[in-house]
């Protein structure tokens, strides 16, 4: 037990609470909203982790970080003890320390939610991998095995890529990854926006991997501008984690007109591309003043709250089911109300509405309620009959999912893929190819970040393995 203080004494410190900008400031700028734990609220929650000796936790975490260790450290104000142990279990602290859904992982699991609140396991790896970054000078040094003279090429550089990249150069191979974009981190950076995982943090992240001597080509699309049939020429092991982008259509009248984005396009002008954001960005986004975003999920909320900050006076979610079986995580719904997104719920659009000049006008709704449970086990929406209405908006942003690219998978008609485009790979990443090895959205459709990062430690250890074995 760290730090001598009684289970008793822990079980009685309150869950401390994340300080965050005001809603109605920064409902109108791109400031990150959590605004992180001070050292002193840090430690008094690190000491309400009573160290269970079976560790829940750890079985809810998907990269299987150390974490009553790490937490203990902190407990007793070890710092750079308890950033080696986090960083050595995971290649992205500072980001799965903002944008996982630790409500349904490791702090599902904590014991110390059977009777009261969990431990804020989330915070605690934000404020540890926080301190990792400003004080680069005070962490252990990781030595690198001499090289192992194997090459591995990676294909995309999201959470899964880069995960895998850090575990294979610090297995001693010399890593290339192939990046589509002119930048690193994948949907962390074009996707989910700066309120809520700044890019600064991302870079830092990155450099890391540099300094393992990771090597990143941009704006290189693997079947297109290299196939993988060349990658697995020329390279012993390739990992494909290029994610799942291509939108998912509404396949309702109305799709093409002008104010109509797709949510991965509206979010990597304004994101990526800085349009609407940065002073002098040169790509353009349509603003709006009423915007309707169709979706549930995470997707939908940064869409919303986008919206918002560029100026919306109504920032719409459109759901055909209720709030309850919304896949967006807890906390994001709980800002984007706070920042006076409005949720309309039981709705599902029907057609989206132009003017005579081809802007839209309105997107046509109808009314539904819940019936029977569906094969997912989600009550599925069933239309109210006569319930159609128009709501006026001059922007619709369709956030109903993503689904695989093909651009690379056509060039390996070889690869086998699933009935949605997907490719198989089984429990270590190994595809019908040999030596090329799959992970993160690309198999497992549209899922999380720390799921995509597991894929990418498990299928390294796969190559790693693969690699010795030849
Ligand atoms: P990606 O992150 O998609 O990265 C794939 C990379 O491959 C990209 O950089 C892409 O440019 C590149 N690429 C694609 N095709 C090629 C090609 N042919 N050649 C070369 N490069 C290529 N998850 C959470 O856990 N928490 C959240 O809060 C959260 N919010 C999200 C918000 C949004 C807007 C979105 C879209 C997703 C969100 N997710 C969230 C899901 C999570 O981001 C993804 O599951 C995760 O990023 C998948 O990682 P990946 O490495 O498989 O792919
Ligand atoms: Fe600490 Fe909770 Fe993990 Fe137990 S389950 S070791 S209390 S974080």
């Amino acid at each position: 037990m760290t730090n001598n203080i009684s289970v008793k004494d822990r079980m009685a410190i309150e869950r401390t609470r994340m300080p965050e900008l005001d809603a109605t400031v920064r409902s109108r700028n791109f400031e990150e909203v959590n605004q992180g734990l001070s050292l002193e609220a840090a430690i008094q929650e690190a000491q309400r982790c009573i160290q269970c000796k079976n560790r829940p936790c750890v079985e809810g975490c998907p990269v299987s970080v150390s974490i009553p260790d790490f937490v203990g450290k902190l407990a007793e104000n070890d710092l750079s003890a308890a950033a080696h142990i986090l960083q050595r279990d995971n290649a992205l602290p500072a980001v799965c320390g903002r944008v996982c859904p630790q409500e349904h992982q490791c702090e599902s699991k904590c014991v110390r939610g059977v009777k009261g609140e969990s431990v804020a396991i989330g915070y605690l790896e934000r404020f540890v991998a926080d301190w990792a970054m400003e004080n680069t000078d005070k962490l252990e040094k990781v030595a690198l095995p001499p090289p192992t003279g194997k090459k591995v090429a990676i294909v995309g550089c999201g959470p899964a890529g880069l995960t895998a990249a850090g575990e294979l150069a610090r297995a001693g191979h010399k890593v290339m990854i192939f990046e589509a974009l002119h930048d690193t981190g994948g949907v962390l950076r074009y996707g989910i926006p700066e309120f809520r995982l700044p890019k600064t943090i991302i870079d830092s992240e990155v450099k890391r991997l540099g300094e393992l001597g990771v090597e990143i080509e941009f704006n290189v699309i693997v079947g297109k501008t290299i196939t993988l049939p060349q990658l697995r020429e020329e390279f012993d092991a390739v990992f494909i984690a290029n994610g799942a982008g291509l939108p998912t259509m509404l396949n309702i009248p109305g799709e093409n007109l002008k104010g109509v984005y797709a949510a991965n396009e509206y979010l990597t002008r304004v994101n990526l591309m800085g349009a609407g954001r940065l002073p002098g960005a040169t790509t353009p986004v349509i603003k709006g003043k009423h915007v309707a975003i169709i979706g549930g999920g995470n997707t939908a909320m940064d869409c919303v709250r986008t919206a918002r900050r560029l100026g919306a006076d109504r920032a719409m979610i459109i759901y055909r089911r209720t709030e309850k079986e919304m896949p967006a995580r807890l906390e994001e719904i709980k800002h984007a109300k706070e920042e006076g997104v409005e949720f309309i719920m039981l709705t599902a659009p029907l057609s989206i509405v132009g003017d005579k000049d081809g802007w839209v006008s309105a997107l046509a709704c109808q009314k539904m309620e819940l019936g029977e449970p569906d094969a997912s086990g989600r009550c599925k929406p069933v239309p109210v009959a006569g319930s159609e209405y128009e709501l006026p908006v001059d922007v619709v942003i369709n956030a109903v999912g993503t689904n695989a690219n093909p651009l690379l998978t056509a060039t390996a008609p070889d690869l086998s893929l699933n009935k949605w485009g997907n490719i198989v790979a089984d429990e270590n990443g190994m595809t019908s190819l040999e030596g090329v090895f799959a992970g993160g959205d690309i198999v497992r459709g549209g899922a999380t970040v720390i799921l995509a990062m597991g894929d990418g430690k498990s299928s390294a250890a796969a190559i790693n393995k693969w690699l010795s074995s030849k």
